[in-house]
């Protein structure tokens, strides 16, 4: 069901000043940086051989994502799995009783994704992804 973990994302407060650590102190590459307007992020992409690490920056202080910095303090967000077929995924998490907060996926950066609640799985936030 599970392939690979895709990327591990980290909230920041400022990305520029990440990128000094992850870039520039870590020495991975910066391989994409963008605007999601309707998810209110700024995000950059590091690769580290077949996984990336994804920084997350709020641009907009009532989205979920700053809420989640200004309770939680910068970290780790969410961990994302890769799978082959995310609707399948859904629908077997669901009946082994795991918390999902989207019955159905949404449009990511990458393919379509959804999230499984941190409730469910001990605190970390899993987005789960069908690659495009
Ligand atoms: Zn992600």
């Amino acid at each position: 069901m599970i392939q690979r973990i895709d990327h591990v994302a980290i909230v920041v407060n400022e990305i520029e000043s990440a990128l000094r650590v992850y870039r520039d102190a870590l020495g991975l590459p910066l391989e994409h940086m963008e605007t999601i307007s309707e998810q209110d992020v700024r995000i950059a992409f590091l690769p580290v051989g077949d996984s990336e690490i994804e920084l997350l920056e709020p641009i907009n202080p009532d989205s979920g994502v700053a809420k989640f910095l200004a309770k939680r303090g910068e970290g780790m967000h969410h961990i994302c799995l890769e799978v082959e077929d995310i609707e399948a995924t859904l629908r077997e998490l669901e009946a082994r009783g795991v918390e999902l907060i989207d019955r159905v996926p949404r449009r990511g950066a990458h393919g379509r994704v959804a999230f499984v609640h941190p409730r469910g799985a001990h605190g970390v936030l899993i987005e789960l992804l069908e690659r495009a």
